[in-house]
């Protein structure tokens, strides 16, 4: 079976409980697993796929708790790796007027070295760049720009996700746009938000986005648009897929359960280079993602809520 190598970051996500007050005032905080790479690779494993996660944490209590996470979930963590740093952590709460208080320690997450012996690994499976902090620099930068090499000397089908967070690019957009760009020339799937597709195409629709974003290099963009469902474009057909009606609590992960989901189907075909020239059959496989992406927010958490086979067939 195709394997899907997710690189990235894996860290823990302090909630704020009473939301409604921001950083200085919230009390409890409640721990949790994050990081968008490693969501992928719980979501691929859920739905019975083989996932691997590549990414560091620190030699520290925090860092045990997340690679046991994964571990329950049936993520191959052997090639992650533990640093000396502290484990990257970061602190979220929603204040009073809506806004998202963020604080962020990053740690090991940046310290990952880049371990040549597992480009032999990827021949002819997938690779899934779930950039988030990649692109802030340190040893998970220089690593990241390592594995992409591999996987385009090695035949790998590559899917991006930039994953951009205001708070972290914060007066650096033009550098997230211009590292960014690097990664969709060369992926065969990029997953955007709305607002990433606009900012990184520096165009006005999603329409325009995807022309210009095919440009660069991109075959198959699926943009995520919430309850809207997802835009799916090729350099030759665009549709919106629909999404599933729910009553949504909690839409972290959503879009973390929505790759993971077509990853996982794509790594079920025999041909997977190919997909981008059926078109129909990339729709009905993002009908199903958007699924998995709507029973995530049906939780509250990331990890927890996402979908097993089973639920996304009921
Ligand atoms: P993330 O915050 O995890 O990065 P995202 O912005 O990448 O999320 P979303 O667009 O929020 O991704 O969600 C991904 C997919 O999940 C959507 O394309 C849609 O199919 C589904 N989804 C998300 N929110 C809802 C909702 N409220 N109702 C139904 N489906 C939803």
């Amino acid at each position: 079976m195709t394997r899907i190598f997710c690189i990235g970051e894996l860290l823990i996500d302090f909630v704020a409980e009473n939301q409604g007050s921001d950083l200085s005032v919230a009390n409890e905080f409640t721990k949790k697993a994050g990081g968008a790479p490693a969501n992928v690779a719980c979501a691929i494993a859920k739905l019975g796929g083989k996932s691997n996660f590549i990414g560091c944490v620190g030699k520290d209590p925090f860092g045990t708790f997340l690679l046991n996470v994964l571990n329950q979930e049936n993520v191959d963590i052997s090639l992650a790796q533990r640093s000396k740093k502290f484990t990257t952590l970061a602190f979220v709460s929603i204040a009073e007027d809506g806004e998202r208080d963020f604080v962020f320690s990053r740690g090991a997450d940046k310290e990952l070295k880049y371990d040549s012996t597992i480009r032999n690994k990827f021949q002819g499976h997938m690779v899934h760049f779930g950039a988030a902090t990649a692109l802030l620099g340190g040893g998970l930068e220089e690593a990241y720009g390592h594995y992409l090499f591999d996987a385009i000397t090695k035949d790998c089908f590559i899917s991006f996700d930039p994953n951009y967070r205001v708070d972290l690019w914060k007066d650096k957009e033009e550098s997230f746009i211009k590292k960014s760009l690097a990664y969709v020339e060369k992926s065969h799937l990029c997953k955007f938000s709305l607002e990433e597709a606009l900012l990184l195409s520096g165009k006005e629709t999603v329409e325009e986005a995807c022309i210009k974003l095919h440009e660069v290099g991109a075959e198959i963009i699926t943009v995520t648009l919430g309850k809207d469902g997802t835009y799916v474009s090729t350099p030759q057909s665009q549709k919106t897929i629909a999404s599933i009606p729910v009553n949504p609590v909690d839409t972290t992960g959503a879009g973390d359960a929505f790759i993971g989901c077509l990853l996982y189907q794509i790594a079920k075909l025999d041909d997977s280079g190919s997909l981008a020239t059926n078109f129909d059959l990339l729709c009905n496989m993002v009908g199903m993602a958007n699924k998995a992406g709507a029973i995530t927010t049906t939780q509250y958490g990331a990890i927890v809520a996402l979908p097993s086979l089973e639920q996304l067939q009921a």
